[in-house]
C-alpha cells in the first residue's frame, strides 16, 4: 500500500483536483484506492459528490478521538468502483487547536494508517493549503508526495519553503519521506510563460516532473459543483484526458507496480 499526499502550502494550485481526479483515474484503472481529505474545506468529500452537513463521521474524529478508527469513517464511492474515501467537514478546522495537547500529534494519521495497511493499493491524501498539524500529520504518515505547480510567473515562489517543510519532516518525523513527482497544473502549451515555467520548474525537479501537464479546463472547474470526477462529468474534455494520461504515467513510474 503506498501512501501519498498531494502536498503544496499555496492555495489554489490544483490539489483537489488532483487528489480526486488522480484518485479516481487510478480505481478506474483497477486498482483499490482510499482518497482521505484533511482539508477543513472538504473540498475532495464534496467533490467525490458527498454532502458534508449529512456525514455522520469524518477524518475529524479519526484525529481527535483516539477510539475511532479510519475504518469507522471510511465510504466506498457511489460513482466510482475500488474508490474509498475518509471524509473531511468543517470541525476538522477545530482540530488543530485540540490536536495542539495530544501525545504523537504529529504521528496520529500514521499510527491510526497501520490499522488498514494492507487493504488498499493506494492512499491518497489532500493537504491543507498551510504548514500546521494537520499538513506535517500528512507528510509524516505518507511514503511520496506530489507537489501540483500552477503554471505561473510567480510559480516557483514558495517551492523553497515547500522543500524546507520535507526535509524537516524528513529529518525528524519520516526519514523515508520522498518526492514523488511534480504536477504542472492549468497548464497553456501555446503561451511562453508556461513552456518557460516548465523549464524553470524541470531545472529544480529535473525527472520528477511529471510529462503529463494539466491544461487549464473549465470543465475540470465546474466538475465538482456536480459533485463529479472530470471523466463521469465529461470524459472527452481536455482536462479528463490530461488527468488519465497522469494516472498511466503515475503507474508506468511505479514500475507497473
Ligand atoms: P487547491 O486544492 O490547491 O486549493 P483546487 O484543486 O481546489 O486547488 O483548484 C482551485 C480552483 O481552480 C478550483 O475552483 C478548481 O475547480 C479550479 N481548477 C483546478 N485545476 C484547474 C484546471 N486545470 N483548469 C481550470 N480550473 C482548475
Ligand atoms: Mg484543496
Amino acid at each position: 500500500m503506498k501512501k501519498i499526499c498531494i502536498f503544496n502550502q499555496k492555495g489554489g494550485v490544483g490539489k483537489t483536483t488532483t487528489n480526486i481526479n488522480l484518485s479516481c483515474g487510478l480505481a478506474m484503472l483497477g486498482y483499490k484506492v482510499l482518497a482521505i481529505d484533511i482539508d477543513p474545506q472538504g473540498n475532495t468529500t464534496s467533490g467525490l459528490g458527498f454532502d458534508k452537513s449529512t456525514l455522520q463521521n469524518s477524518i475529524y474524529d479519526v484525529l481527535t478521538d483516539e477510539n475511532v478508527k479510519l475504518n469507522d469513517v471510511i465510504i466506498e464511492s457511489q460513482l466510482v468502483n475500488n474508490l474509498f474515501i475518509a471524509p473531511a467537514k468543517m470541525d476538522l478546522a477545530g482540530a488543530e487547536v485540540e490536536m495542539t495537547g495530544a501525545e504523537n500529534r504529529e504521528i496520529i494519521l500514521k499510527n491510526k494508517l497501520k490499522d488498514i495497511e494492507s487493504d488498499f493499493d493506494f492512499v491518497f491524501i489532500d493537504c491543507p493549503p498551510s504548514l500546521g498539524i494537520l499538513t506535517i500529520n500528512a507528510l509524516s504518515a505518507c511514503d511520496s508526495v506530489i507537489i501540483p505547480i500552477q503554471c505561473e510567473f510567480y510559480a516557483l515562489e514558495g517551492v523553497g519553503q515547500l522543500i524546507n517543510t520535507i526535509n524537516l519532516v524528513k529529518k525528524s518525523l519520516n526519514k523515508d519521506l520522498e518526492v514523488e513527482g511534480v504536477v504542472m497544473t492549468m497548464y497553456d502549451s501555446r503561451t511562453n510563460l508556461c513552456t518557460e515555467v516548465y523549464k524553470e520548474v524541470t531545472k529544480y525537479f529535473g525527472e520528477k516532473v511529471f510529462k503529463t501537464t494539466i491544461p487549464r479546463n473549465i470543465r475540470l472547474a465546474e466538475a465538482p459543483s456536480f459533485g463529479l470526477p472530470i471523466n463521469l462529468y465529461d470524459d472527452k474534455c481536455k482536462g479528463a484526458e490530461a488527468y488519465e494520461d497522469l494516472a498511466n504515467e503515475f503507474i508506468k513510474r511505479q514500475g507497473g507496480n
